[in-house]
This record gives structure tokens, C-alpha cells and sequence, in this order.
């Protein structure tokens, strides 16, 4: 700290670098669980969705974002979270290092912290870690592809998951074998496989595993108090179409 007498060692901190990330534009900070196909399986999830693991990632996530007020929205899937931060934020003046490393570690130590709550009967074997990038958006419209993409990728690995699993689970093949029937095929196969072998129509399956979840803050009135206070909202919708951003026009309007 600055009271600190200087040493001679004071010069290495030269060899400091930290990059600053572009203004003006949006910041994406993604975590990734590292491993997770083994780590789901050492924990026993439920296959090919266990909601207790997700409703852990989102409250990981809602913790991240009581913590930094200039995250506007969040998005996640599987083993993944997305942090979007408003376009103009100086938090740590656009520091690419501190705002990736404060992100993953807190998001990291929450998963733990919380781990009793959503899996009371479970043991933690390992401590789980999460890789994070960061990604600069200079549209509304790069922002709103990206996270198309990251929905896009939902869908087509959950339509997947959820036919390889009845197989599996109801059809009685082996990994091996499910994986075999499920090469090639187009979503229009994979549909038709859960419709007539397992009387299941997809787009009845809940919209957390279809859609992923998407938290927000949204202004409410209490009821009890008649006060305004803002909450972290989380909803499963479809992010692709309009209707979402027309909805919440207020997000991107900074
Ligand atoms: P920043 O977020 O910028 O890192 P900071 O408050 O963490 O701010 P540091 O320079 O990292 O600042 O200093 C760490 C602080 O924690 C110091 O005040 C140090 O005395 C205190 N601290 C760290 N470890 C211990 C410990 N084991 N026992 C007592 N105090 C500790
Ligand atoms: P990497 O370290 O490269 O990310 P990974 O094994 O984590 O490797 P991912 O592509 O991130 O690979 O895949 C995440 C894995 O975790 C998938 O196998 C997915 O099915 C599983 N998984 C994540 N969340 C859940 C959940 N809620 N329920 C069941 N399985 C899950
Ligand atoms: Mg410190
Ligand atoms: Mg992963
Ligand atoms: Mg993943």
C-alpha cells in the first residue's frame, strides 16, 4: 500500500501488465464448469437434467449479481454462466483481470457455499472449479447474437441429452449404442424418436431445460411494505425472437 516503504524489489511490480477493456463496449464474462461430465457423474446428477444442480448454478449467479450492480442481465445453461455488463461500466476501470478473476471466484465459492442447500444429501467429493473468459460486444446486436448462440446451444445439446437419456434410461441400449442410433440424425429424427418410442413430446419438457434461465432485476412493490424494491428475477424464455428484447427494451438502453 502507499504508507508502505518502498524496496528494491518494488521495480518487478513493473512487469505488471493488465489489459483494459475497450469502452463503449459490452463486457461478457462466461464461467464454464471445468470437467463437469465428470463431476455430474461422481455427484450423482440426475441425467440427462438434474433442476437441483441448475437452481444451484442460478443462485451462484444471483449472488454474483448482488455483488456487482453493473451486470444488467445473466444468462445459464448446463455447467455455464453469462454476465453481461452495462456498456459504460468502470467497475476496477474496465479491468479485464479483476473483473474476470472477482466473477469466476465469487461464482466459484458461492456453487460451494451453497452446495448444502440444493444437495443435502450429497457429499461434495472434490472442490469444483469453473474456467471464465471475457468477451467484448460493440453492438446490441453482437450482444444479442451472443446470446442467441449461447441459447441455440442449449437447445440443440438438451434435444440431444434428453433422446440419448430415454434410450439409455427407457430404451435399455448401452451408452455406446444410444450414441450410435443418435449419429447423423437432424433434430427432426431426434423429435420423432421421443414422440413414437417414448411418448414424449419434446416441447413439453420443462422450459428451464429447453431455455436456460435468464435473470434479470426487475422493480417490484412489496406488498406488504408498499416500497420499490429491486429483485433478481429469473425466467425461462426464448431470447432469440423480438418479444423478449421488446419486452425488456430498458436492458440494452443505456
Ligand atoms: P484489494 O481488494 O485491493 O486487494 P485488500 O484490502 O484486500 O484490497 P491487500 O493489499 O490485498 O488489500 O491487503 C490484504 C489485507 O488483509 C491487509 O490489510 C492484511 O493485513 C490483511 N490480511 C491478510 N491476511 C491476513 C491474515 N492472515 N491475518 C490478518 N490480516 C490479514
Ligand atoms: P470442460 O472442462 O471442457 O468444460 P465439461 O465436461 O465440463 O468439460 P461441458 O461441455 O462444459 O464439458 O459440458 C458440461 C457437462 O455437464 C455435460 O456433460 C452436461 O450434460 C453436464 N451437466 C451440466 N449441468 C448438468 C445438470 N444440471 N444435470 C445433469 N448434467 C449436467
Ligand atoms: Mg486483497
Ligand atoms: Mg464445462
Ligand atoms: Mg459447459
Amino acid at each position: 500500500t502507499s504508507t508502505m516503504a518502498k524496496s528494491k524489489f518494488e521495480y518487478v511490480k513493473n512487469f505488471e501488465c493488465d489489459e483494459n477493456l475497450l469502452p463503449n463496449c459490452w463486457i461478457v464474462v462466461r464461467v464454464d464448469g471445468k470437467s463437469f461430465h465428470k463431476f455430474t457423474t461422481k455427484h450423482s446428477f440426475k441425467k440427462p437434467n438434474d433442476s437441483q444442480a441448475l437452481w444451484l448454478m442460478n443462485k451462484a449467479a444471483s449472488v454474483v449479481m448482488d455483488e456487482f450492480k453493473d451486470i444488467l442481465l445473466s444468462y445459464g445453461q448446463s455447467d455455464e454462466y453469462s454476465f453481461v455488463l452495462r456498456k459504460d461500466s468502470m467497475l476496477y476501470n474496465r479491468r479485464k483481470t479483476k473483473i474476470m478473476t472477482y466473477i469466476n471466484s465469487l461464482f466459484s465459492s458461492a456453487y460451494v457455499f451453497f452446495w448444502n442447500e440444493y444437495f443435502p444429501d450429497v457429499k461434495l467429493k472434490y472442490p469444483p472449479s469453473f474456467d471464465s473468459r471475457v468477451v467484448l460486444y460493440p453492438s446490441d446486436e453482437n450482444l444479442r447474437d451472443y446470446l442467441s448462440w449461447r441459447q441455440a446451444d442449449c437447445h440443440i445439446n438438451n434435444l440431444y441429452n434428453t433422446v440419448f437419456w430415454a434410450l439409455v434410461q427407457k430404451g435399455h441400449l448401452t451408452n455406446t449404442e444410444a450414441e450410435q442410433r443418435l449419429c447423423g440424425t437432424f433434430s427432426s429424427d431426434k423429435n420423432e424418436i421421443l414422440f413414437t418410442e417414448f411418448n414424449t413430446n419434446y416441447n413439453n419438457e420443462p422450459l428451464m431445460y429447453r431455455k436456460g434461465t435468464i435473470l434479470i432485476r426487475k422493480k417490484i412493490k412489496s406488498p406488504k411494505s408498499g416500497k420499490n424494491k429491486i429483485i433478481i428475477l429469473p425466467l425461462h424464455e426464448d431470447l432469440i425472437q423480438d418479444q423478449f428484447w421488446k419486452k425488456n427494451f430498458e436492458i440494452l438502453e443505456i
